[in-house]
């Protein structure tokens, strides 16, 4: 892997704060949990805001705990560069999930600074509030709150020792009263540009450092429940059987066959989660319920995917004697990274003597949200064998290294002076 042009970046810095970082919540030798409105996300912020000062930031955390720096701008009216993703972690969570966006952010406005640069508009960096949802069971709280969407009944959703997340805001330092006079301001945002370990292995394989996202896929989540008939495994002969697990292992292999149709495409599919009535191993099963995870960056092949799935999971109820349910849980549609920001990025990239091949996310990101209110774009950077939401976790410092100067040009790119 060859660059060609030298790193602005500080990536000395950028190591020893994610380091410092690790130690706030640290379990075992590298595992971290910060789990998000808890005393170690507190100061995990705490930290990171003296850090966005160091880099000449203004800071401030609103009411929905998000900790947001600002560095001002020749025009403080024009749309906003936001950078950003989260400090908050998994229970049992790694080192570099959300951090290295953050500090990433920080790292390129400290170096734009450094270097004498002054950008056309605000360049806000933004640490999320609660983007892993593991703690009240509902994630991307911070970036919903910031844009307006908040759904009814969130204030009261409670964690597992019965603390509210209106309790737990509150013992954090911020005040949910502060949300009834909030409003988003529509286009107050001009493009948000998020760093991430990719969090799969598809970079790893390609023997590539970073990648240009395209997309983050939209999941198809689905419960379906089969039913047939119980009876003694030792005496009920095989053609007057209904058994119900024999149906549903027909749609598990179909669901992973029809996720392969096309070797290409980024197509997923996944039946994670299985229960079996009765469950003995003498009674032929009755009633499984299962759950089915779809996920694609085009919709139109995952509608014809999830066609056929129906057509399946019929025939296999017919050929067995079953009755069936599907119960759709989220039905989320991919949304795009904008062609102008992925221009950008490989034109700097390009730069920098690499062509970083673009994927789709699988998972989730504050970018998801973030691209219902401006145009967005994500850097991958790759980790070790896909590894992540796990102590485990690990992302090389030259490919963060190397994701960080990208998303330091970037920035640099878009803000520039116009006219002049
Ligand atoms: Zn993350």
């Amino acid at each position: 892997m060859k660059v060609t042009t030298p790193i602005h970046i500080n990536s000395k810095r950028l190591h020893d704060r994610i380091y410092k970082l690790s130690q706030i919540g640290k379990i075992g030798e590298t595992g971290v949990c910060r789990l998000a409105l808890s005393k170690e996300d507190r100061a995990g912020v705490e930290l990171v805001k003296s850090w966005m000062e160091e880099a000449w930031m203004t800071t401030r955390i609103d009411p929905f705990g998000n900790l947001i720096g600002v560095l001002e701008g020749r025009d403080p009216d024009a749309p906003v560069l936001m950078l950003g993703s989260h400090v908050d972690s998994q229970p049992y969570g790694g080192r570099y999930d959300g951090v290295i966006g953050v500090l990433g952010a920080i790292e390129a406005v400290q170096t734009m600074v450094e270097a004498g640069y002054e950008p056309e508009m605000n360049i806000e960096v933004v640490a999320f509030c609660d983007e892993e949802g593991c703690r009240f069971n509902k994630g991307l709280f911070g970036v919903r709150g910031m844009t307006g969407k908040l759904e009814e009944g969130e204030l009261e959703r409670t964690d597992k020792n019965g603390m509210t997340r209106r309790e737990a805001l509150l013992e954090f330092g911020c005040d949910p009263a502060g949300f009834d006079g909030y409003t988003f301001e529509e286009g107050r945002i001009g493009a948000f540009l998020e760093l991430h370990i990719e969090q799969g292995p598809v970079l790893e394989a390609k023997g590539e450092p970073i990648g240009i996202v395209s997309g983050i896929s939209g999941p198809l989540w689905w419960t379906v429940e089969m039913t047939g008939f119980a009876g003694h495994a030792g005496s009920v002969p095989m053609p007057m059987r209904q058994d119900a697990l024999v149906g549903c292992a027909k749609v598990i292999v179909a669901l992973n066959e029809l996720a392969r149709q096309e070797p290409d495409a980024p197509t997923v599919g996944t039946v994670g989660s299985l229960t079996v009535f009765p469950d003995s191993r003498n009674i032929i099963p009755e009633r499984v319920s299962f759950t089915v995870d779809l996920r694609d960056i085009d919709l139109e092949r995952r509608n014809g995917l999830e066609e056929q799935l129906r057509m399946l999971i019929d025939d296999a109820c017919l050929e067995h004697g079953l009755s069936y349910t599907i119960r759709e849980d989220t039905n989320s549609e991919p949304r795009f990274c904008a062609d102008w920001l992925k221009d950008v990025l490989r034109h700097e990239a390009a730069g920098m003597g690499l062509t970083p091949p673009e994927l789709m996310s699988g998972p989730f990101h504050d970018s998801l949200t973030m691209s219902y209110v401006c145009d967005y774009s994500m850097i991958f950077v790759r980790c070790k064998e896909g590894i992540s939401h796990n102590p485990k976790e690990y992302a090389a410092p030259e490919d963060i290294q190397l994701g960080t100067e990208l998303l330091y040009r970037a920035a640099r790119k878009i803000s520039e002076r116009k006219g002049g």
